[in-house]
């Protein structure tokens, strides 16, 4: 009945859907174990009013062309630039940490001399990661990573890890580099902002396919199995293909062990008043058991006087209990060698795909997952 079978309805398998409905005239029926579409992009209104992303604050940016032409089918943009601020003992400070961050840490004065250091160290406008800022022996220079690790990444990598920066993947926190610059945005994409509706609507839209079966609130874990080099869907031998965006560990019953993973618990709090923060993400760099404050009605444009909903996150260990959901990945040799593993269970089965943040184990902006749908349906597609 159906060419092709998609677990999960996040980014991953909606474009992935859309695309082999659309363009290969495909019956394809996508699976999902949440009672929702949009995976961890779902937004939705609360009970006051304010649209809220109920799994964590959700920006899209992106300098991909593809990518941002392709999702400006499904919605409008609301045009907003993320800029976040890290709270230091009281002080709003912008982050990544920036020239224009210097000059309020070190004073008009003394941060001339910092910054001619380092535009002439590493050149204008380029982005030098923690680590490698660290790495220079320059007195100046280490001064400066010293105040920057200690007060932006120690304490908020080890709540959100329960590591220190040196001990998780270095790829992490580069993705918050030093910027060699006066731009306070945090991510520096030629595209940014948020879908004008919403994230849901947008999912709404790419989904609005005639021959796109969604089945809602059902773990594919019990309807897809693998036996000698033949797929089953309920039971039945199933010879089309199968695009996977879950768990791979969790899909094998966690034979070799459970994957592990970081979670978080958010928090929302409702203020019967116009603004709460300065940003719509505050980062608590140095205090706080909570890594930062989102407040939506700033992220999404939301007009809403005299009301607002903030959502505060605590970093947790993952232990795979129902109801807790796994968020990041921990990248490390060991837990690759053990993905690996699961990996060469699927051998022998050139239909079944692994896509995604949960299914590659590894941890996807919105663009880069859209883009490697597309190229997978492109591959799927001949
Ligand atoms: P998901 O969105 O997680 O979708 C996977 C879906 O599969 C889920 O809906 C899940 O329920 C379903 N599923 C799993 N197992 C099964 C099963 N057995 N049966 C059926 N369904 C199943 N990216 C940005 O570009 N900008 C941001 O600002 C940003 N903020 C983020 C904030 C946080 C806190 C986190 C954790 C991530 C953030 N990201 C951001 C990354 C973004 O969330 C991912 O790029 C995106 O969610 C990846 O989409 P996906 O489809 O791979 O995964
Ligand atoms: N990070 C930090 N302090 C900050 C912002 C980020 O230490 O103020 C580190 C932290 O380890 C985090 C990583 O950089 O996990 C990546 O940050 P990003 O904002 O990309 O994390 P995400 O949005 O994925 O939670």
């Amino acid at each position: 009945m159906y060419d092709s079978i998609i677990v999960g309805c996040g980014f991953a398998g909606a474009v992935v859907a859309r695309e082999l409905a659309e363009r290969g005239n495909q019956n394809v029926c996508i699976i999902e174990k949440r009672k929702h579409i949009g995976g961890n992009c779902y937004d939705l209104y609360d009970n006051e009013g304010i649209l809220i992303h109920q799994y964590g604050p959700h920006i899209f940016h992106t300098s991909k062309k593809n990518v941002y032409d392709y999702l400006s089918r499904f919605t409008q943009w609301y045009p907003y630039k993320h800029e976040v601020v890290a709270n230091i003992r009281g002080e709003y400070v912008p982050v990544p940490f920036n020239l224009n961050t210097l000059k309020m840490v070190y004073g008009e004065e003394k941060s001339a001399k910092l910054r001619e250091k380092l535009i002439s160290t590493y050149g204008p406008g380029s982005r030098v990661p923690i680590l490698k800022l660290k790495e220079n022996a320059d007195k100046d220079i280490q001064a400066i990573a010293d105040y920057v690790y200690e007060n932006i990444f120690l304490h908020y990598t080890l709540k959100q890890w329960g590591q220190t920066p040196e001990e998780i993947d270095p790829s992490v926190t580069a993705r918050v580099p030093v910027l060699i610059s006066e731009d306070n945005g945090y991510f520096q994409d030629t595209y940014q902002g948020m879908p004008l509706e919403g994230f849901t609507p947008l999912f709404e839209k790419l989904l609005d396919y005639p021959n796109i079966t969604l089945m809602l609130d059902t773990d594919a874990n019990e309807l897809l199995t693998l036996e000698n080099g033949q797929i089953y869907f309920q039971g039945e031998p199933f010879s089309g293909q199968v695009v996977f965006t879950g768990p791979i560990d969790e899909f094998f019953s966690c034979c070799y062990g459970q994957l592990p993973y970081r979670s978080l618990n958010f928090v929302f709090e409702h203020y019967e008043k116009s603004d709460y923060q300065p940003k719509a993400v505050v980062n608590y760099t140095v205090s706080e058991d909570y890594t930062r404050i989102t407040e939506f009605k700033k992220l999404t444009g939301q007009k809403m006087p005299e009301h607002t909903t903030i959502m505060k996150e605590y970093p947790i260990p993952y232990s795979g209990k129902s109801g807790e959901i796994p968020y990041y990945s921990i990248i490390n040799d060991e837990n690759l060698a053990l993905y690996a593993k699961y990996c060469q269970l699927l051998e022998g089965y050139p239909n079944f795909h692994l896509l995604g943040r949960l299914a590659e184990y590894k941890y996807y902006n919105i663009d880069a997952i859209v883009d490697k749908a597309l190229t997978l349906a492109d591959t799927l597609l001949g």
